[in-house]
């Protein structure tokens, strides 16, 4: 199989895997025991926290070990919700912005619908990127929080979280921003104090760690209230026995991620030009995203092809074991054209023809020759087949 969707998950490293190993069986204990396994699973948990909130140059203290970046998103913005709304007396206000991940604008839509919460969905350039200025003038007397992603899950655009956060902070400092960092961490660098956000999401499986563990940081003060409830654990902020072996393997692997980031960098971006390349040279297909390098992930790159159905050009490339993605979420049956593309622009029959690829540590040039012997034959055969001129 060549593998070309690493920004749908990747696989757990072998040095992560033999890190968390132990932890399922002798080192089972419960972190909140008192004996002495459980000291033990308590000491990995903690020096976990240690080592991840060094990575993001925060304190140990603002790190919440969570199940995964959907929880820390809905933690975010049901928490501060929550507080907002006791502080404010009223209805809290919300930016976020329109290509955000389901995570994040599903849960501001709810919020909207059964608290009635107020949401501003901040539009984005053909490029998929905020601009600064929207997010200012969105800025109300109830504004509470500011959700912008760093690095988008289909077409890579990255956002000026630095910028954003500064602009928020110099009109009223008591504006949260939150970002959601998932699919950014694993090749740019990730420093909470010089992005300057006050929340931060991360989940593990996006860089050779395991599925179903992640990390929100929040600054120390950040007022937000907890929505599990239960036991005392992560300061009362997230009841729920730890994942120890998870959030250690999840630890392992932001320390390998950032230890050869750079390296990664490069080698995935070499990786990505060349498909790019090469899949340009079929006719009538366009890059999705910003043309400047500095300006998108150096893991994906999504296309339109014109006149084709995204999802039958994967069908297509499954067939001869190629792994891909589209941007159409499949909901309650019926194929819905991605919100992100939609919102860059492109109509509804455009959104419908992309195609997502995501290179990773497991591709090499190789695996584009490969993609390539395949597919402008499927493109020409189902543009032979397709009914739209
Ligand atoms: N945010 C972004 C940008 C993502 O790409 C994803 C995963 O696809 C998530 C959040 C959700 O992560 P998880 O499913 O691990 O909770």
């Amino acid at each position: 199989m060549i593998y070309l969707d690493h920004a749908a998950t990747t696989p757990v490293s072998k040095t992560v895997l033999d890190t968390m190993i132990p932890y399922f069986s002798d080192k089972f204990g419960n972190p909140s025991s008192i004996y002495e396994i459980g000291r033990e699973a308590k000491q990995a948990v903690e020096d976990a926290r240690e080592s991840a909130a060094k990575l993001l140059n925060c304190e140990p203290g603002e790190i919440i070990f969570t199940s995964g970046a959907t929880e820390s998103n809905n933690l975010v913005i049901k928490g501060v919700a929550e507080a907002a709304a006791y502080r404010l007396q009223g209805r809290p206000h919300f930016i976020t912005s329109s290509v955000e991940h389901h995570s994040v604008l599903d849960t501001f839509k709810y919020m909207e619908k059964s608290f009635g919460v107020e949401v501003t969905y901040l539009p984005v350039s053909k490029e998929g990127i905020v601009d600064v200025k929207d997010v200012q003038e969105a800025i109300k007397e109830n504004t509470a929080l500011v959700s912008v992603m760093y690095g988008n899950n289909e077409v890579g655009s990255i956002q000026p979280i630095a910028e954003i956060a500064k602009a928020v902070k110099e009109i009223n400092s008591e504006i949260l921003v939150h970002t959601d960092a998932v699919q950014a961490f694993q090749y740019l660098e990730v420093d909470v104090k010089e992005l300057g956000v006050d929340m931060l999401s991360l989940t593990a499986h996006k860089f050779y760690g395991p599925k179903g563990v992640g990390i929100l940081y929040s600054k120390k003060g950040t007022a937000f209230v907890p929505q599990q409830k239960g036991g005392a654990q992560e300061r009362k902020l997230r009841a729920g026995t730890e994942n120890v072996p998870y959030i250690v393997g999840m630890v392992k692997a932001m320390e390998e991620a950032v230890s050869k980031r750079a390296e990664n960098a490069e080698s995935i971006t070499e990786i990505s030009d060349y498909l790019t390349k090469r899949v340009m040279q079929i006719p009538e297909v366009e890059l999705l995203g910003p043309v400047e390098k500095e300006k998108r992930l150096p893991h994906i790159v999504d296309f339109i092809f014109k006149r084709v159905e995204g999802e039958s050009i994967l069908i297509n490339l499954d067939m001869v074991g190629i792994a891909a993605s589209s941007g159409s979420a499949c909901t309650s049956g019926s194929l819905e054209a991605s919100h992100v593309t939609k919102a860059m622009g492109y109509s509804d029959l455009e959104a419908h023809g992309a195609v997502r690829f995501s290179a990773g540590a497991l591709n090499k040039k190789e695996d584009v020759d490969e993609l390539m012997k395949h597919l402008p034959g499927i493109v020409d055969k189902l543009r032979a087949m397709s009914p739209i001129e």
